[in-house]
């Protein structure tokens, strides 16, 4: 189904529209919602102070506006961070207010239902999103954070923390249900040199760089993680031996083509990569030390090459 833009999405911007700078219409919400308005604010800023979960959050606004105003469904998105949330049904008609506090974009929020909002349901919509703002802030600071901790802020790949539990979860699913699984170890070759001729700061900028080579070459469910040094695992969930040496090979291919240039120098750089596919009932550490071995006979066999654990 289409949804029909009711009007243009309109700014919602905070402070302009607290609660004490507007001139709201208190008292025809008043009367629209049969209560005074300023507790039913109380009451859904109280519901949204209870989580800092996103989507929890937008699941309580998305209740308690319910109980004022009939609508099926409420969008939230917010691509810079990735997040796209529907609650109940997307209908014909929206709803759409861009999300502004103090200069920063909080992404866009849409009402939707299958007829027309009346200009005094917005308005009441438009009040009660004063009480949602700060905590949908925080909601989105808090997830941010959390996601940095897991983040690698050189390459802005996972970091070792989000590898331990990843792998662990991954394996144990793999042996439940039976799917095949498969690991890659890859390190730089002779990234020593890299640093020794350029400096530090260049083999940083090459670094980032082979990352986001390997990163380009994955599939959307694979997941890269930093080990440490220059030396990265990918798990390729769902991949038995073939997909994984096809995805290596073609890892190595764009490591190897690609121009590195930083601090002005063109510097070349290769891999090599270790792979391993998990055994039955095999664990991670088991796995692991496969892809490492493999890794080293990489190494220990010239260099930008693959080789099978
Ligand atoms: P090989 O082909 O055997 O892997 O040789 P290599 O020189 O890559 O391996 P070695 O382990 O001797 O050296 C790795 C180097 O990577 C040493 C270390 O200083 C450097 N390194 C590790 N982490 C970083 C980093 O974050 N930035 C930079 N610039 N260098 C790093
Ligand atoms: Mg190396
Ligand atoms: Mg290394």
């Amino acid at each position: 189904m289409r949804t029909v833009q009711q009007s243009a999405t309109r700014n919602f911007t905070y402070p302009d529209l607290t609660h004490g700078t507007k001139a709201w219409p208190t008292e025809a919400i008043a009367i629209a919602t049969k209560q005074p308005i300023s507790d039913e604010s109380l009451r859904i800023t109280r519901a949204l102070q209870t989580t800092l979960d996103t989507e929890e959050l937008l699941e309580t606004f998305y209740k308690e506006i319910k109980k004022l105003i009939s609508y099926t469904g409420l969008s939230y998105s917010n691509i810079p961070q990735g997040i796209e949330y529907t609650v109940g049904k997307i209908a014909p008609h929206a709803c759409t207010y861009h999300l502004v506090i103090a200069g920063e974009s909080l992404g866009e929020l849409s009402f939707t239902r299958r007829k027309k909002f009346t200009d005094q349901e917005t308005m009441i919509i438009e009040y009660l999103m004063c009480s949602l703002v700060y905590p949908l802030r925080n909601a989105l600071m808090y997830k941010h954070a959390l996601q940095m901790a897991l983040k690698d802020p050189l390459t802005g790949v996972n970091n070792r923390v989000a590898m331990d539990s990843t792998l662990q979860r991954e394996v144990e699913l793999a042996n439940r249900y039976g799917t095949p699984l498969s690991l890659i170890a890859l390190d730089v070759d002779y990234f020593k040199r890299i640093n020794d001729t350029y400096g530090h700061a260049t083999g940083d900028c090459v670094l980032k760089a082979v990352a986001a080579a390997a990163v380009s070459s994955i599939r959307s469910t694979d997941i890269i993680f930093r080990f440490g040094g220059e030396e990265f695992i990918i798990l390729l969930s769902n991949t038995a031996e073939e997909g994984a040496l096809c995805l290596a090979e073609r890892i190595r291919q764009r490591i190897q083509a690609a121009k590195y240039i930083c601090n002005e120098a063109m510097i070349a750089a290769t891999a090599s990569l270790g792979v391993a596919c998990l055994g039955k009932g095999e664990n991670i550490h088991s796995l692991f030390s496969r892809a490492d071995q493999a890794l080293y006979r990489a190494k220990s066999e010239g260099r930008d090459c693959v080789r099978l654990g």
